[in-house]
């Protein structure tokens, strides 16, 4: 059973006067330990398809499934625990908050999570900093950071979260060609060491040429 799986899928935004299909059918699937990379214009739809896959958004036609259930068929707290539980993301400019410490950004996932406390908290966030190289800097703030630092820690706070899947926006978009490197040589780490399903947009080439599988967008349709 694909752990994320689209079938016909539609997304149209309506605004007071423009429609605009941003995606159609769209069929896709994704397997368990996957790495898939997403290419295509600006425009294409790329980022409404991570929405999508995120349950951050709404087909307007068409099914959802994850782990083979349809998304429809869950209740509004089921899917907000599937979005919490399962899924991850991390964006091309971070979303870090600049007054919140490294340890409190990574941190801020679990705040709100059952059974998990204080203390596992501050663990799950020191191990999560741990398998990006930033133990020695729980306590800096983001400004004192560089950009790839800035993104390790993003990825930190989604790994926090022990997610199954995770959904990368042009992870490196904002990064020279060097910190770019390393920050796709930790996707690609945490997916061949500890199997996480990784879904990532991108406009470099060779990156895509790393993943295992790469589809490409054209004006919302999948076109390869
Ligand atoms: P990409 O990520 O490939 O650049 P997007 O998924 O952001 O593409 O956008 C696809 C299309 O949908 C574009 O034409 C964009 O203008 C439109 N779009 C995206 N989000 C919205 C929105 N919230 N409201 C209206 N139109 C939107
Ligand atoms: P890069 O050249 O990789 O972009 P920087 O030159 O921005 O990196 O930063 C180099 C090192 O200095 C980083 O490890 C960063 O944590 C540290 N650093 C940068 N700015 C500050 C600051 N304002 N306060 C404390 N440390 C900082």
């Amino acid at each position: 059973v694909p752990v994320i799986q689209l079938r016909n899928i539609e997304k149209i935004y309506q605004t007071k006067t423009i429609e605009t299909v941003a995606l159609s059918q769209v069929n896709l699937s994704i397997g368990r330990g996957e790495f898939v990379s997403v290419m295509g214009p600006s425009g294409c739809g790329k980022s409404t398809l991570l929405s999508l896959m995120g349950l951050l958004d709404e087909p307007s036609g068409g099914t959802i499934e994850i782990d083979g259930r349809p998304v429809a068929s869950y209740s509004d707290k089921g899917l907000a625990g599937l979005r919490n539980h399962k899924i991850g993301f991390v964006f091309q400019s971070y979303h870090l908050i600049n007054d919140l410490s490294v340890l409190d950004n990574v941190e801020l996932p679990l705040l709100y999570r059952k059974g998990v406390g204080n203390t596992e908290r501050r663990r799950r966030a020191l191990a999560a900093l741990d398998k990006v190289g930033l133990n020695a800097r729980t306590g800096h703030f983001p400004a004192q950071l560089s950009g790839g630092q800035r993104q390790r820690v993003a990825i930190a706070r989604a790994l926090a979260g022990d997610p199954e899947i995770i959904l990368a926006d042009e992870p490196t978009g904002n990064l020279d060609s060097v910190m770019g490197e390393e920050i796709m040589d930790l996707l690609l780490g945490l997916n061949r060491d500890q199997g996480t399903t990784l879904v990532m947009v991108t406009h470099d080439e060779q990156q895509a040429l790393k993943t295992q599988r790469l589809i490409r967008f054209f004006d919302g349709r999948q076109v390869a």
